[in-house]
């Protein structure tokens, strides 16, 4: 059976550390990183496997997420090295 393939592209020097998305991720999978980004703030990063539920993607008043699934997310996973 082919796995549900999801990923999200983060644009961190959008992100604003504003935390919205991390409650609203169902499984969890969003956390703050340990580096800054340019404008000083420590960007969400993904830190498991992303179902594409969309809902941080909904939730960001910055649009810093875009969530990909399927054959895109596959190829972006394999772009990242991952
Ligand atoms: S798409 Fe859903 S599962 Fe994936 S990171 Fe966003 S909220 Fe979490
Ligand atoms: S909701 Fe958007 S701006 Fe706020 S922490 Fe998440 S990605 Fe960053």
């Amino acid at each position: 059976m082919a796995k549900n393939l999801a990923t999200v592209s983060i644009d961190e020097d959008k992100c604003k550390a504003c935390e919205l998305c991390i409650p609203v991720c169902p499984p969890q999978v969003l956390r703050l990183a340990d580096h800054f980004n340019k404008r000083g703030y420590r960007p969400v990063e993904l830190a498991g496997e992303c179902t594409g539920c969309e809902m941080c993607y909904l939730v960001c008043p910055d649009y810093v997420i875009e969530v990909h699934r399927g054959p895109k997310a596959e190829l972006t996973a394999a772009e990242a090295g991952a």
